[in-house]
């Protein structure tokens, strides 16, 4: 199934000068980029990326006091408390300096970008990964600095997801239909 599915290069990516390396990883895979620009976002933009959507706000709280607890460490707050201080943190580090927005496109797209990004936390992605790979930041570290893990990529979680993200970041005039030479050995039908 092709899907489409938005990318974001965080401003911990752009300032370290990972751009190139972090589009190449998703190209020589054979991804197609069918959109990319640089986006300087304000904060209206930001919170329209991140929704103020209790389910995301308490899976993102969930998932910080499952890695609290690996190490046997207690939160008291509760799963929405933690994810909607998170959000407020991550709207004000999106705007803070440009970003890249790019649209990928290519067979099972969505599920695969997360994979080829790593988990939430770069401490826990394994090498090979971007985030494993570029950054080896903590939720501990993170949480103790009052800021987002920087992570250096945003990437769609799931169909419903994408399809409203990509439309908070370009228009349709803005994603462009194109062949990459490989696509027809990829998708040629057997005899
Ligand atoms: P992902 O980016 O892997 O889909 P989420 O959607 O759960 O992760 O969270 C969005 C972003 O919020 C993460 O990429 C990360 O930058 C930040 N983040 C998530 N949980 C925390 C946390 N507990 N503390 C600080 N930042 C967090
Ligand atoms: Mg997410």
């Amino acid at each position: 199934m092709i899907e489409r599915t938005l990318v974001l290069i965080k401003p911990d990516g752009v300032q370290r000068g990972l751009v190139g390396e972090i589009i190449s990883r998703f190209e020589r895979c054979g991804l197609k980029i069918v959109g990319m620009k640089m986006v300087f976002a304000d904060e209206k933009l930001a919170g329209d990326h991140y929704a103020a959507d209790e389910a995301w706000m308490i899976s993102v709280g969930k998932k910080q006091k499952e890695s609290y607890a690996k190490k046997g460490i207690e939160v008291k707050e509760t799963e929405l408390e933690l994810g909607s201080k998170v959000r407020d943190y991550l709207i004000k580090y999106i705007s803070m300096s440009p970003i890249i927005a790019l649209v990928i496109e290519g067979h099972n797209a969505i599920a695969h970008v997360r994979k080829i990004v790593g988990p939430t936390s770069p401490h826990d992605a394994q090498p090979g990964t971007i985030r494993g790979d570029f950054s080896f930041d903590s939720y501990q570290l993170a949480d103790s600095s009052k800021r987002p893990i920087q992570n250096l990529i945003h990437a769609s979680e799931n169909r419903k997801e994408a399809e409203r993200e990509i439309n908070v970041w370009f228009t349709d005039k803005e994603i462009h239909d194109w062949k990459r030479i490989d696509e027809d050995l990829l998708y040629r039908k057997g005899k």
